[in-house]
């Protein structure tokens, strides 16, 4: 596994919990420290698995090849930053490991994500006979997986989807995000984008938004966002008239970012700044990228875990020609508790949701039932025994049938 972060602490907590399944096991990041305090977490909460632990730049595909070659993994799982997927993909073919990942390729330079970095990678996979699943956590991941499941067991043409992610939890910070900053504010700051009658809509960012009702958690106010499982999902499901992607987001974090924008804080291009020496002697010119400094003083989505409140609710509302072939409507959600997952990991629930799944998939490939050469979208693979996985590893599932949905 890749990463030291959130996503990969929880997941990392999983696999130690899953060791019928996972038998040999290394965290390797950029800082091995961070590795190390993982290890010694999961050992301290009684989880026996031996985990071996490795520094690498993920940026440098030569470093990813020397550490595969030499701990030679079946799988490696991607927690790092979108940044490095492409790297690690290279490394992966040079080395003949499988791949999993939670978040399309994103260049450094451009807030811009779509798919068609990785799906270029399609033949060199499949003709290497090596598998990577790409998009395994919550949205993407599971969110994909309900939509398969959906089409699989409920549903004959399925003709409109409304992937609706809640978030009604409270850390008591005035602002923080619940993933790495930079990414997360990239994502919410661009255009919207949907899909409809056989093509894309763009929207200003945040411009269309209305309440919807979630479960256990009430209305909230809920924007249309631009988000990567929808680009697959209506090439794999064509009878998809409208697909949208809907996220939450109260006054409070909207004022704030509204504010980091106004001031140029969200920036991704480099600034020229003069700083002071470490050493006191003076300053120098140094180049900077807001966004990242702004980052550093933000607090860390992975101390939020200890106050948070509340639940997240992440589902897919759909609507379609049922297989009776009658009109249906069907709600499959999750809800997670941020107190119930940091006490089981230390982290908090948007951790928890992604990193979950990301073993869940690991899983799937380990036991042979997702290993089919190429480079995959989840819900290309068969749902059924990931849908039975999310019920036993801690993030169960809801159905509604016929229900209002409200969109
Ligand atoms: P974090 O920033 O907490 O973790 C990223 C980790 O990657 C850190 O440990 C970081 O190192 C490490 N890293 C960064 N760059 C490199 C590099 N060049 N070489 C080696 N290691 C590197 O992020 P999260 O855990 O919150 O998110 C992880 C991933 O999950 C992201 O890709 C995010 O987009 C995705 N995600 C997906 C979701 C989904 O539902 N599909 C939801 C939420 C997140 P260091 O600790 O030193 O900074």
């Amino acid at each position: 596994m890749i990463g030291a972060g959130g996503v990969a602490t929880v997941a990392a907590f999983k696999i130690a919990q899953n060791a019928d399944v996972f038998t040999e096991f290394m965290i390797a990041s950029r800082r091995k420290a961070k590795c190390d305090k993982i290890v010694e977490d999961i050992h301290k909460a009684g989880y026996k698995l031996d985990i071996k632990t490795a520094q690498v730049d993920a940026d440098d595909v030569e470093q990813l090849k020397a550490l595969f070659n030499d701990f030679k993994p079946e799988l490696v799982i991607n927690l790092a930053l979108p940044y490095q997927d492409l790297t690690i993909m290279d490394a992966c073919l040079a080395c003949g490991c499988n791949y999993l990942d939670t978040a399309n390729y994103e260049p450094k330079d451009e807030a811009h994500f779509e798919y068609s970095w990785q799906w270029a990678y399609r033949e060199r996979f499949e003709k290497a006979g090596l598998t990577a699943i790409l998009g395994c956590g919550f949205d993407p991941g599971v969110t994909s997986i309900y939509t398969a499941y959906a089409a699989k067991h409920h549903f004959k043409e399925i003709q409109y989807l409304d992937i609706v992610d809640c978030n009604a939890g409270d850390h008591h910070k005035a602002f923080a995000t619940n993933f790495n900053p930079e990414i997360n504010i990239r994502e919410i700051t661009q255009k919207g984008l949907y899909w409809e009658d056989g093509k894309w809509v763009e929207t200003e960012p945040l411009e269309i938004h209305k309440d919807l009702t979630y479960p256990e958690i009430g209305p909230r106010d809920s924007y249309l966002l631009h988000h990567e499982e929808i680009e697959s999902l209506v090439i794999n499901y064509p009878t998809i008239k409208r697909a949208r992607f809907w996220m939450t987001f109260g006054q409070q974090y909207l004022k704030h970012l509204e504010v980091i924008q106004n001031i140029g804080m969200s920036r991704i291009d480099e600034v020229e700044y003069e700083a002071p020496l470490a050493d006191g002697t003076g300053t120098a010119k140094v180049k900077i990228v807001p966004l990242q400094f702004l980052k550093a003083v933000l607090p860390n989505p992975q101390d939020l875990g200890e106050n948070y409140e509340g639940q997240t609710s992440i589902g897919c509302r759909i609507r379609g020609i049922g297989n009776d072939g009658k009109e249906h409507t069907y709600y499959v959600y999750n809800n997670c508790s941020h107190r119930a997952a940091y006490e089981e990991t230390g982290m908090q629930g948007v951790s928890y949701t992604t990193g979950v799944p990301a073993m869940i998939g690991a899983m799937m490939f380990c036991k042979g039932l997702w290993n089919t050469p190429g480079v995959h979208n989840v819900e290309e693979f068969d749902p059924d025994p990931f849908m039975e996985q999310l019920n036993k590893q801690g993030l169960p599932w809801h159905e509604i049938h016929d229900g209002d949905l409200e969109l």
